[in-house]
């Protein structure tokens, strides 16, 4: 499904990122990972080469909430890779923080990496993309408490509205440009946080999600291959439910 696209995925480390970075190569993608160390980014070079000898995948690291510093590393991205087609802004970080607990910092850490940094990617790409004189796709991991919000931690759905509005503002900006632009919003998903949760706290969480089981990386990933590839091509602006029917 994306046979020679070229993709950028930030925090494509570990995580949901990961498994986006592991399904476009196996649907044919040329692929730069971005991770918050060099040496992690570089682990996960190691671990994809190990598992697709012949893919094409690169490492790189940048402080992702620079617009300057991001401008600079995705357009040496697209020089190794020949170009950019898509990129996925999928690095984030939660919080769980009571409302009278919370910091200045705490605040700002968490809308400099789920906000801003989107932004500057999104600016990044699309600049590389309208420079080049083609179309592209944008996909932003939003979160299902961008529709519910969450009782505790107030700063990280607020991140995800945010990252629906952008969403939706630029889809309409750019599709004249022929660049869509989408987000895929899942629910709980199994990555090393969640899968180190004890079973007493899993159980009651699975009770709440219709589905019956909590969402994999590679369910979430599978979003991103549809919304990068051509089988989406009159999907833009969308934000996609990747949670099971989950509602809290
Ligand atoms: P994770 O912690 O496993 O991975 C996060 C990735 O972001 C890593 O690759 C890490 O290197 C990168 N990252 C973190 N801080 C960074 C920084 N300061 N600079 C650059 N990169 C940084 O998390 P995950 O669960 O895979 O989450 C990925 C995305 O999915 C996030 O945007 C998160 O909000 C969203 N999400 C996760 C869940 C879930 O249940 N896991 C649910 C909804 C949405």
């Amino acid at each position: 499904m994306l046979e020679g696209k070229k993709a950028i995925i930030t925090g494509g480390t570990r995580g949901i990122g990961y498994a986006i970075a592991a399904r476009f190569i196996e649907e044919g993608a040329v692929v730069t990972v971005f991770g918050s160390r060099q040496e992690t980014a570089d682990k996960a070079v190691e671990q994809l080469l190990a598992t697709y000898p012949e893919a094409k995948v690169w490492g790189r690291t940048c402080d992702l909430t620079d617009l300057d510093a991001v401008t600079e590393a995705f357009r040496a991205a697209a020089e190794d890779m020949g170009g950019v087609d898509t990129i996925v802004n999928n690095a984030g970080i939660s919080q769980s923080t009571p409302l009278l607990d919370y910091t200045a910092d705490d605040w700002k850490k968490i809308m400099d990496l789920n906000v801003t940094a989107v932004f500057n990617g999104c600016r990044a790409g699309a600049q590389l993309m309208i420079e080049a004189g083609h179309g592209g796709t944008i996909t932003t991991t939003s979160s299902m408490v961008s529709k519910y919000g969450q009782p505790s931690g107030c700063g990280y759905p607020t991140s995800k509205y945010a990252v629906n509005g952008l969403t939706q503002s630029l889809s309409r900006e750019l599709a004249p440009k022929g660049i869509r632009v989408n987000a895929v919003a899942p629910g709980i998903t199994k990555t090393d946080m969640v899968a180190a949760l004890p079973e007493k706290m899993i159980q009651p969480l699975i009770a709440t999600i219709p589905l019956g089981r909590i969402g994999e990386p590679e369910d979430v990933a599978n979003a991103f291959v549809y919304l990068a590839s051509e089988m989406s091509s009159y999907v833009t602006g969308a934000v996609i439910p990747v949670d099971g029917a989950a509602r809290s």
